[in-house]
């Protein structure tokens, strides 16, 4: 220890001596040397994920405290705002061999939390069970869709939705849950308002009930109401509750009424052109009113003649409308004429075993086409017809079903109820070769019945019902 002491004590002089001279050299340097001097100090950043970024702008110069001269300083940006990290901006400032570096550290984040949407309406359980249904989506600004991620925390009385984005932010949304079903049940009735034709019995159609918490229901319906046998429109009534006393309730109207040749204006459908294959379908409509009509047929799809027949042994009129319908043929002479007329009654014998006594010319016998081939030949076969024991019938309301574009039901029931006014005979022509108005035919009948027509059949006795001919 003593050599120790003493070595100190005689050189103290000489460290004294090489401290100054440290010192004078560090002043020296930092007050004369020429170097590279960035005039700005850059602090870390933190910056939100996809927000703009510029970085800031830096100057460097070179010499020292007293002197300087500004040199070019070079921006190389790493900074990628549109992920999460750390980057770094660096200047490099140079001048001739001499280079020195700044760095900018800059940090990009997510601060934000992610959003969860879903209704903000209270959500209904059924009473003593545990379904319920619950629509939400997550999203965040970073992660995009989090819909997979959201937890839910389910209690007596609410339900709670989180979710967490990759940065850790969170986000929670409650949801009110009621124990309790405030919906009503619903019944569905097989058919709506039914049309019965006065003699036959009410059958009824057929019912059925559901409801959200009780489930099938149809043995809770009450049905009340009758149907007498005398023409008149009745009520039918279905209501139904359901275990937590909300009720429904739905009416069917049942008119009975007086279908055919009973009334001051009777409607006499009749359909052109066929049979064709809907004449089927038009068959089981005009069945289930119990309404009949007439046919003006041909033998046009001789794969439904059979057709012919059907529709005479239910009860409807066979007239005819010549075999080929051809305009060139049948106008083209008088024999021609009626040696077409003749080929389909021969199949309407066939079909029905009698012929038919009822006409409608191709065309009406307004028709002008008529006078490419055979001036005057309208005037001619019109009163030829009746000369052999024929009557002929054009129409007093067009559904329009001939045009070449084909429109909705709706369209051909209105061309039709529109036709028809207070007279007494309305004679409509349909085409049952046109399936959208063999689909009109239910709302022109149920219109008719509603609005005191009845509906008729044609035959040699009905009324004269004649364009004007003009060929
Ligand atoms: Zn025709």
């Amino acid at each position: 220890m003593v050599i120790v002491k003493k070595f100190l004590l005689k050189n103290r002089l000489y460290f004294i001596i090489g401290f100054c001279i440290l010192f004078i050299f560090i002043l020296y340097f930092f007050l004369f040397s020429k170097r590279i001097i960035f005039k700005e100090n850059l602090s870390d950043l933190v910056i939100d994920v996809n927000s703009n970024f510029t970085p800031q702008g830096v100057s460097a110069c070179y010499g020292n405290m007293f002197k300087c001269r500004g040199v070019d300083v070079s921006l190389y940006n790493e900074v990628d705002t549109s992920l999460i990290g750390d980057y770094q901006v660096k200047y490099v400032a140079s001048y001739g061999k001499h280079k020195k570096t700044l760095i900018n550290h800059v940090k990009v984040v997510d601060n934000v939390s992610p959003i969860i949407e879903a209704s903000d309406e209270a959500i209904y359980v059924c009473p003593g069970s545990d379904k319920y249904d619950i629509k939400y989506s997550a999203s965040d600004n970073y992660d995009g869709d989090l819909s997979d991620r959201v937890s839910m925390d389910v209690s007596d009385n609410s339900i709670t939705l989180n979710v967490s984005d990759s940065s850790g932010n969170k986000v929670s949304k409650v949801i009110e849950l009621r124990r309790e079903d405030i919906t009503n049940p619903v019944i569905s009735l097989e058919g709506s308002d039914i049309y019965i034709p006065v003699g036959s019995s009410y059958n009824e159609p057929g019912y059925s009930a559901s409801d959200n918490c009780d489930g099938d229901i149809t043995n809770r319906v009450a049905v009340s109401g009758s149907v007498s046998n005398d023409v008149g429109k009745y009520v039918i009534n279905y209501s139904v509750t359901d275990s937590s006393g909300n009720s429904s309730s739905i009416d069917r109207s049942v008119n009975v009424y007086s279908p055919n040749n009973n009334g001051n204006k009777v409607i006499y459908l009749t359909f052109d052109d066929g049979p064709s294959q809907y004449t089927s379908e038009l068959l089981d409509i005009l069945d289930r009113y119990n309404v009949k009509v007439t046919f003006f047929v041909t033998g046009r799809n001789p794969g439904y003649s059979y057709l012919i027949g059907e529709a005479f042994r239910r009860g409807h009129s066979i007239g005819l409308h010549t075999n080929t319908h051809n305009y060139s043929y049948v106008y083209s002479s008088i024999d021609a004429y009626f040696e077409d007329l003749n080929a389909i009654n021969e199949i309407v014998n066939s079909q029905t075993g009698s012929y038919s006594n009822i006409i409608r010319f191709p065309g009406g016998s307004s028709n002008t086409v008529s006078r490419n081939y055979s001036s005057g030949i309208m005037s001619q076969l019109a009163s030829m017809v009746e000369a052999r024991g024929f009557k002929y019938y054009d129409w007093n309301v067009s559904s329009g079903d001939a045009s070449g574009t084909i429109m909705d039901s709706s369209q051909y029931a209105s061309n039709v109820i529109n036709g028809l006014g207070n007279g007494s005979s309305y004679v409509v022509l349909q085409h049952d070769t046109n399936i959208n108005s063999i689909r009109a035919v239910s709302s022109i009948i149920e219109y008719g019945l509603s609005h005191g027509y009845s509906f008729g059949t044609l035959d040699i006795n009905g009324p004269i019902i004649h364009h004007r001919i003009a060929n």
